[in-house]
């Protein structure tokens, strides 16, 4: 690619370091931008800093927020003593889209994989453990329905089960080995509604 000036290939590299961005695709990204007016160029650049310097995790929940606590935790009419747990903010996008559900939510940032030296201490576990109290009705864990998640269930309901939590994982329905992500409305409703104890 040496034909590019230097700026060109120097954003074709960071376009390339984003997730699921091949080199073929940084490229056409790069030259559209270059095509883009320079005022829309602007406020895309402004955009990503903004969004980086704005949001930060809830102390909380973990969930993305331009204002601690988010606006989930800071809603007085959803239920506290009922916590979701999953494990990534994108994953409250979807179980929101479950209408019946009024509870709270916990984001782990992760999940356990032990084939990838991901242990315990490198998920928000110790957090969920300190949002325990006798107050807390029920935890349910809706992790993704693949080996990592499943893993990350048994954990979490292994460590809150001693505290006399009730611990419930969202009934499969979501296809084994999938992503909670592609589980429509009805789908997941379903999940949540058959969820049992674990
Ligand atoms: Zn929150």
């Amino acid at each position: 690619m040496d034909f590019y000036p230097v700026a060109i290939e120097k954003l074709i590299e960071e376009f390339a370091k984003l997730p699921s961005i091949g080199q073929k695709t940084a490229q056409r990204l790069a030259l559209y931008v270059l095509n883009l007016p320079e005022d829309e160029v602007r406020e895309f650049s402004e955009a990503l800093v903004k969004a980086r310097g704005t949001i930060r995790y809830c102390s909380i929940c973990g969930n993305f927020t331009d204002k601690d606590p988010c606006a989930i935790c800071s809603n007085p009419n959803r239920e506290k003593d009922i916590i979701c747990v999953v494990e990534q903010p994108k994953d409250i996008m979807t179980m929101e889209k479950v209408k019946e559900y009024n509870g709270s939510y916990h984001v782990l940032h992760g999940n356990l994989s032990p084939m990838q030296g991901r242990g315990p201490q490198d998920i928000r576990i110790r957090e969920l453990v300190a949002r325990m109290s006798a107050d807390i009705k029920e935890v349910i864990i809706a992790t993704n329905p693949n080996i990592e998640g499943e893993a990350t269930a048994m954990y979490i309901s292994r460590i809150l089960k001693p505290l006399d939590i009730k611990v419930t994982r969202i009934a499969s329905g979501i296809p084994v080995g999938g992503d909670l992500e592609y589980a429509d409305e009805v789908t997941l409703s379903k999940a949540l509604e058959g969820r049992k104890e674990i």
